[in-house]
């Protein structure tokens, strides 16, 4: 029955994490799972998570609704596109709850195929989160990559971003990291998430955001919500918007998201809803509840939306002060290379600019664990053992 079924490697990331509890060595780093760890090198439980799973002990086993828990879909769609919204005032959002980010991903993925007869392609920006192609190129899309960023510079490349929407089909779907660009820590400025938004518009183009880092970007959840709000509520431009509560709430493996569309009538949103129903229906029937109850305890709250709100500058300040304490050891080691970057990028990434040899050899002799491409997650660097990876990096790029 098997003969033809070919063995396929392990996803890296995973494996890199795998790898990485398996060293005994008690230096070891682990710069490589986007995962937020405290100062301690340790997981963090939000205070805000402990509070709201308390008040959800009582809740019982049953199934969700196949679009998931009503109030949760309901107060994370204010949340993403702001409350005072008009595209759900005149009820043109269609919405389902979804398996965190991944699951939204795909949800948009099939919706979208089934609405454009699969025709369109779909744009990914290079580099990208590793599994965006995956999700795509699985549903069966075909999936072409535009240069988001220059590697000489550290910066974005925006002629090439403009020039890929000018010159892409109309109907084309663009995958747009909402916020804080994984693996490059670039994002677009207001004034070019504005230029972006213009030309989507004027090429009829489908702007679908991928926002896995709502709130622990910038620490301030409106802030990083700019480009979506701008597209949908300025522009009133269609699109669809995946979040994922893994980062800015921690809850990782409760694999909690939401997908939402933005249509151009209430009865396209009942349509589109119906269709994510039916969608989920038959590929897992209903959503798990714990993650869903959680989420909607804190939106529900204002209190505890305000602790969430600390909790959220809490990892978003200990992350740019990581960055800062990396970069000013580099320059007081005198690591040769232009370091810059590691302040100027923003979110939990950062790429290094280093050779596959180089981040080999930090596995190998220093115990430190990166992405094959010397993309860091600064969430894994702490007091502790930040001095000693940038000695590493120092001794490394020397050799
Ligand atoms: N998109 C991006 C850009 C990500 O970095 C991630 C997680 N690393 C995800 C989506 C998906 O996250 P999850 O499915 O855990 O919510």
């Amino acid at each position: 029955f098997f003969t033809q079924v070919p063995r396929i490697p392990p996803d890296a990331i995973f494996d890199l994490t795998k790898k990485f509890l398996g060293d005994p060595d008690p230096r070891k780093v682990n710069l490589g799972q986007g995962t937020y760890k405290d100062e301690n090198g340790a997981p963090w439980i939000l205070p805000v998570v402990k509070a709201a799973k308390d008040k959800t002990q009582d809740a019982n086993h049953e199934y969700l609704p196949i679009l998931g828990l009503a109030t949760f879909r309901k107060l994370a769609t204010e949340l993403v596109l702001g409350k005072d919204a008009s595209a759900i005032a005149l009820q043109r959002v269609a919405s389902s709850q979804a398996l965190s980010g991944t699951g939204a991903l795909h949800l948009a993925g099939e919706m979208l195929f089934r609405a454009l007869g699969g025709e369109a392609p779909v744009y990914i920006t290079k580099p990208t989160w590793s599994n965006h192609r995956q999700v795509f190129a699985t549903i069966g899309f075909e999936v072409h990559d535009f240069k988001w960023y220059d590697d000489n510079t550290g910066q974005i490349d925006f002629e090439s971003i403009t020039n890929t929407l000018r010159n892409a089909p109309p109907r084309s779907i663009f995958v747009f990291h909402a916020s804080a660009h994984n693996p490059s820590g670039c994002d677009p400025s207001e004034e070019q998430w504005r230029s972006i938004a213009r030309i989507v518009q004027e090429r009829g183009l489908f702007p679908l955001f991928d926002a896995a880092y709502l709130g622990i970007t910038s620490g301030d959840y409106d802030r990083d919500a700019f480009a979506i709000r701008h597209f949908i509520n300025e522009c009133g431009l269609q699109a669809a918007v995946c979040s994922s509560f893994a980062k800015n709430m921690g809850l990782y493996g409760e694999r909690i998201g939401l997908v939402t569309f933005v249509t151009q009538s209430s009865d396209e949103a009942m349509a589109v809803e119906s269709t994510l129903e039916q969608i989920t229906r038959g590929e897992i029937s209903n959503p798990p509840a714990f993650g869903a109850r959680i989420v909607s305890a804190v939106l529900e709250d204002e209190s505890l939306r305000a602790e969430w709100a600390r909790n959220l500058s809490t990892m978003s300040t200990r992350i740019a002060d990581m960055r800062k304490d990396l970069f000013n050891a580099l320059i007081k080691l005198h690591a040769p290379g232009d370091w810059r970057r590691v302040v100027e990028q923003r979110g939990m990434f950062c790429i290094l600019g280093l050779s596959l040899e180089q981040v080999l050899h930090l596995r190998e002799k220093y115990h430190i664990y990166m992405a094959d491409t010397s993309r860091i997650s600064i969430a894994g660097l702490n007091p502790s053992n930040v001095w000693y990876t940038a000695e590493a990096i120092t001794k490394t790029v020397q050799d």
